[in-house]
This record gives C-alpha cells, structure tokens and sequence, in this order.
C-alpha cells in the first residue's frame, strides 16, 4: 500500500503518518517523489485497512501496490531513480561506462588498464579482489591487498572504484575501500548478505542470478531498499539457457522489463554474458540502443595472461573502438 501525500503536505504531516503506521504494526517509508512525497507500507502480510490512514492531514489517496515488491517498484516511485557516485550519475540518460580486469591481480596491472580505460571515457574502474571462482583452486583474488591497490587507483587517476563482496567478512573490508559495492551473480541471492549491503551507506550493484527472474532478481533488490539503501543498481551479466554459443545468454529484453516493473537504474554487463571478446562489442551496441543506464566490461592490456576472464576480456585497442562506437551511437540515438 501506498499512502500519496498532497502537493503541499509538510515534513510534520508526513512523519504523523509514519506514526500512524508504526501503530499498525508495519513500517512506513518516504518516498520523496519529484511533485510530492509518498509513504510505502511495508511489513504487512496481508492487506492493509487505510481509513484511518485517509483521515490525517495532508494524505490525498491510497494506492494498492500490486507487485511482491514495493520500494524498487515503479508503482511507489514513478521518476527514475539517478544515483550520484561522486561526480557520476547513473541513471541520469548518459550511459556510465565501468572497465577494468576481472581481477586485481598487481599494482601494475591495475595501474596500466586503468589509464587506458580513463583516457577512452571511463568513469568508474572495476577490479575484483575477491573473486567467486568457479573452482577453488583458480586465483581467488588478492583480498585486501587488492584493495589497497585500488584505493592507489582512485587516487592517483580520480577514477571511482566498483569491487565486489563475497560474503560478510570480505563486504566489511569492501566497504571501507570501494566507491560501489559489487554483490555477484552467485550472491544474488544471499539473502543475509544483501541485508548487511543494506545498511551500507554505498551504492550496490546488483547483478542478475545466473538463472534469476526479473521478479527474483527485484526482490533481491528489495532485501537491500528494505534495510534502509536507496541506491541500488541493477547489472544485467546473462543467465543460464540451453544455448552454448556464448558462456550466457545476455538477456536484452531485462532492461525495458526492469524500465517498466522498476525505477531503479539498469547497466548491462556484455563480458560475462558472453566468455568472448569477439561479441562485447556487438552485445555492447545491442545495450546502449535497448536504453541501458551503462556497461560493464572487463578490459585487460595482456589478456592472454590475465589470472581470470581473459577470454572475454577486450584488448585496449578494442575497449577505444568500443567507446568510439558508443559515442556514436548515442548521437544517432
Ligand atoms: C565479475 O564481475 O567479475 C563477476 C564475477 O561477475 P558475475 O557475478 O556476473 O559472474
Ligand atoms: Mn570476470
């Protein structure tokens, strides 16, 4: 249920509403929209009587919501959702790029891509340091020793920094270091670990479950909003299906699903949906002209060493054309 507040209700009219809900059992939480501000019930089980909640002051109307989820749903929140990161802003029309190796894997190697990725239009740089390896006797990243590594990153190129968290140890440690939280395809749903990236004060980027519903895939955006973090960022990696041309298969049709059911931001993630290099650029046009937020795409300058994902990850000569491509498009667009 959503209690839509009057154009002109006040902060004070607003929080009496809150009370009013706590009252019942349930939680209320503020949704600031652009022309006024609406309150989302959350908690209950069942449906919600409003009569009450009709009769104070400043409440115009009461809307059932009738998606499982509520606080990334569009039908709570009908703007699209910007979210600030330092001097970015993803979600704002101009698509964000993140690059950068699948692993942290030197000081060097970091140092070197992430130059290369900043003079071609980079915004972000990715990394991982904790690596959710396939099998337990690949690289598994550097820990924190790699993120002290990125930390050098920021610093000495004014790149933000996105890495990912594997579990509760290693997102304590990520959070004193990245500018975004990564939580992985394979932890889409941990469900305690989405609640602690909840209560971070950092914006989380969410991919899809290798076999995740868009319904699935919300809700996991859900557990974070519920704990109190408004700045989540849905990454669309592919998912699992009988195809075997490519290592997944991107799923183009998530980002008007997600546009539609959702108000939160959606980037695409061409590299791991497809295990090659070959198609990231194609797979890449196909995202920016569906309306996707950004890419994220793994670039290494000796792909052929690279500790992890060298196969799909883009020669710098490739990464330039890729942004070329994509600074082309978005005029045509
Ligand atoms: C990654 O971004 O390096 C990664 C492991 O991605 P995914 O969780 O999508 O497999
Ligand atoms: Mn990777």
């Amino acid at each position: 249920m959503l209690i839509v507040m009057k154009n002109d209700a006040t902060e004070g009219q607003v929080q009496a509403v809150i009370r009013e809900i706590q009252k019942m059992g349930y939680r209320g939480v503020p949704m600031p929209g652009a022309i006024r501000t609406a309150v989302c019930i959350i908690g209950n089980k069942g449906p919600v009587d409003a009569t009450q909640l009709l009769s104070l002051e400043g409440v115009r109307e009461a809307i059932p919501v009738t998606k499982p989820y509520k606080l990334v749903s569009r039908e709570t929140h009908p703007e699209s959702s910007v979210i600030s990161v330092g001097d970015v802003k993803i979600g704002g029309g101009e698509p964000v790029i993140i690059a950068g190796p699948c692993a942290v894997e030197s000081e060097e190697q970091a140092l070197t891509i992430a130059t290369l990725v900043k003079e071609h239009g980079a915004r972000v740089f990715r990394g991982g340091a904790f690596k959710p390896r396939t099998s337990p006797y690949s690289f598994q990243g550097l820990g924190e020793k790699g993120l002290k590594i990125l930390q050098k990153v920021r610093r000495e190129t004014g790149l933000l920094i996105a890495t990912e968290a594997i579990d509760s140890e290693s997102l304590s440690l990520v959070a004193g270091y990245a500018d975004i939280v990564q939580i992985g395809a394979r932890n889409m749903q941990n469900y305690s670990l989405l609640r602690l990236a909840g209560q971070l004060n950092k914006p989380v980027l969410l991919k899809r479950g290798l076999a995740a519903t868009i319904d699935e895939w919300l809700m996991a955006a859900e557990y974070i909003m519920s704990e109190g973090n408004t700045r989540v960022i849905l990454c669309e990696r592919g998912i699992r299906t009988f195809s075997d041309n490519t290592r997944n298969t991107l799923d183009l049709s998530a980002i008007p699903s997600i546009r539609e059911a959702s108000h939160l931001p959606i980037i695409v993630d061409p590299s791991h949906a497809a295990g090659r290099r070959d198609y990231v650029i194609p797979l890449s046009r196909g995202a920016i002209a569906v309306g996707a937020d950004g890419l994220l795409i793994e670039v290494h300058h000796d792909p052929a060493h690279a500790l992890s994902d060298g196969m799909q990850s883009l020669y710098p000569q490739q990464f330039a054309e890729l942004m070329d491509e994509i600074g082309r498009l978005k005029q045509f667009l």
